[in-house]
């Protein structure tokens, strides 16, 4: 890491706030999965983010990011076949560079990415959950993942264990295998409700049956919020999906607004979100924790 390393993020900030562009970018590298659950209905043929558009996108907007991070919605990012290229163009256009996976299909010398920071979200800490949860047994797989990545690489690394119905009791089997693995860096989250259907975000997979989930069952099949929750999570991001669109987070859809022209009026116009992403005025804020 260069000297200038801090002198240059703290440019990037400045840039960015002057600007009022958000300091973070959400990336999709594509819109396939390597997880193999088999309740899951993907496309055939998804969507990967070229690096040349990626490019494009950061050379039209007035403020380079702080940070990019690479993750998914129903998708995951070691499903793209060009991740090395794409680590290669955010690795230059920003400060601190993230990859978000489910640690499933590395492969050869993707450990060696150059990236700061890896998280792994795990949606179970035993091996029968697991299987209740994706309808395979890969979570072997996913700790190797962990594993290899701890020993070749040099950026930091999280493991999350995000709460399902399945996994409920599995607190603490996780607390013993990040003393086991020596997981450094780790936390604990609820599933969100994915209200299309999609993904583990299923009704029937949300940890309705623990005190703390965010969630309460009301009425027919009606998942709401326990609490009325202010602001933003991501307030500070924007997010790029697998096929070249601009979003407000990677909740919204097209119901919400989105920009498909890199160019510099799309991130103007994406400033404008703010305000409604503070006011939760889209439909998916309905549900986020
Ligand atoms: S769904 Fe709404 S509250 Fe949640 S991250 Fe997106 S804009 Fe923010």
């Amino acid at each position: 890491m260069s000297v200038l390393w801090p002198a240059v993020l703290m440019a990037r900030a400045l840039t960015c706030s002057i600007k009022g562009i958000p300091r973070g970018l959400i990336v999709e590298p594509s819109q396939g999965c390597t997880g193999g659950c088999t309740e899951c209905d993907l496309s055939d043929e998804p969507a990967a983010l070229k690096s040349e558009e990626l490019d494009e996108w950061l050379k039209a907007s007035p403020a380079k990011p702080v940070t990019i991070h690479f993750s998914g919605k129903h998708s995951d990012p070691l499903a793209s076949p060009l991740l090395k290229e794409l680590t290669d163009t955010a690795r230059e256009n920003c400060s601190m560079l993230s990859i978000s996976t489910i640690g499933l299909g590395l492969k050869p010398a993707q450990e060696r990415l150059p990236v700061d920071r890896w998280i792994f979200s795990i949606p179970a800490a035993t091996e029968k959950s697991w299987e209740t949860l994706r309808g395979n047994n890969r979570f072997g797989e996913a700790l190797n993942t962990i594993r290899t990545v701890q020993q070749k690489s040099r950026a930091m690394v999280e493991v999350v264990f995000t709460i399902w119905k399945a996994s409920v009791n599995d607190i603490e089997a996780f607390n013993r295998l990040i003393q086991k693995e020596n997981w450094q860096h780790n936390r604990m989250v609820f599933g969100r409700f994915d209200p299309e259907g999609n993904h583990f975000g299923r009704l029937e997979n949300i940890a309705l049956n623990h005190e703390d989930c965010p969630y309460i069952l009301t009425g027919h099949d009606k998942l709401i919020l326990k609490n009325n929750l202010q602001g933003c999570p991501l307030a500070g991001y924007l997010f790029l999906d697998a096929s070249g669109i601009l979003r407000p987070c990677p909740f919204t859809g097209d119901e919400s607004p989105h920009s498909a022209k890199p160019e510099p009026e799309s991130w103007i116009t994406a400033r404008e979100w703010l305000e409604q992403k503070k006011k939760r005025s889209y439909p998916a804020c309905e549900w986020c924790p």
